[in-house]
């Protein structure tokens, strides 16, 4: 298989490129998703021309406007400067399926990055090229690398570039309404698990297709299905979609097997076990017992098992 296209912060990878002429290298990224994804690195502020080493900025608001500033002379404003860098990036971003942002920068920083008010830093900022990826490219997968060091925020992510992958590669060949429909039965079962609701909506959506809005429902659907894997999916709706398997095997297990298969699913939902218990067991049974719609489904397997993804309680 070939790489995945991921966009990174620079400094992650390990380039000297922070405003003290150093790097924030990330073993994991590198070393662990490095054997799936290839990086394409790209550090907002060099891009801006500010060099390395540069003066240290932060977001500091100011008459109403938030505004990217000298830690030491807030005379020195790069906002311009970087918002252009930022803005020049329309092109390459919407051909990858992800990026990792260092957090807490005022270029690349996700989420609750500190603006300061007064001298008073409240955490509700996002960085400008971050809030310019997220806004030009609503469906692109972004995350921090802080946060992935959190089991469900860092499988939800992988999750959902590999969703975006296998998008892009139906997007390769001419869109038809069968491909399409045999892209959301493969991914109906992982979507369960994030939103049940969300997974009606998608239905209907796709109730809607003729071929002369093929295109335009194909675009909605892409955005409210990256929308719903983006909501973490929870034990409760793992348990659900699991009974919901387990019914394609009602006809085809013994007591003994059933039995095991309930016990096992109630291990998960009280917590003594991780998912991949119950997905291990369902693989096995469904290896003996092929079903067309579980075996293409991508809800057993939907991300490299080395990446142990599923193996935290
Ligand atoms: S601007 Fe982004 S990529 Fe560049 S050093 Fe800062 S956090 Fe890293």
């Amino acid at each position: 298989m070939d790489k995945i296209l991921v966009g990174i912060s620079s400094c992650l990878l390990g380039q000297e490129v922070r405003y003290d002429g150093a790097h924030k290298y990330h073993s994991y990224i590198e070393r662990t998703l490095g054997q799936y994804f290839q990086f394409r690195p790209f550090c907002p502020e060099v891009e801006a021309g500010l060099g390395v080493p540069r003066p240290a900025v932060q977001l500091r608001e100011s008459g109403g406007h938030v505004r990217v500033v000298g830690v030491k002379d807030h005379s020195l404003d790069v906002t311009e400067a970087l918002t252009a860098a930022a803005t020049r990036q329309h092109d390459w971003p919407a051909g990858l399926c992800g990026y990792i942002l260092k957090k807490d920068s005022p270029s690349c920083g996700m989420e609750r990055v500190k603006v300061y008010r007064n001298d008073i830093p409240v955490r509700n900022g996002a960085g400008v090229f971050a809030e310019y990826l997220m806004r030009q490219f609503p469906t692109l997968p972004v995350e921090e690398e802080g946060r992935l060091g959190d089991p469900g925020l860092r499988e939800n992510f992988i999750q959902r570039v590999f969703v975006r992958c296998r998008w892009q590669q139906l997007c390769e060949q001419p869109l038809t309404a069968h491909r399409l429909m045999t892209f959301h039965s493969r991914h109906k079962l992982i979507a369960m698990s994030h939103d049940q609701n969300r997974v009606r909506e998608l239905g209907r959506l796709l109730a809607t297709l003729t071929p002369e809005n093929l295109e335009a429902v194909a675009q909605q659907y892409i955005t409210e299905l990256m929308a719903c894997l983006k909501i973490v999916a929870t034990r409760g709706n793992h348990v659900n979609v699991l009974q919901h398997i387990q019914g394609y095997l009602k006809l085809k297990l013994d007591g003994d097997d059933k039995q095991e298969l309930v016990e096992t699913i109630e291990r998960y939902r009280s917590g003594h076990v991780p998912l991949i218990v119950p997905l291990t067991l369902l693989k096995h049974h469904f290896r003996r017992q092929p079903d067309p719609f579980i075996d293409a489904s991508y809800y057993l397997s939907p991300h490299p098992a080395e990446l142990a993804l599923l193996n935290d309680i």
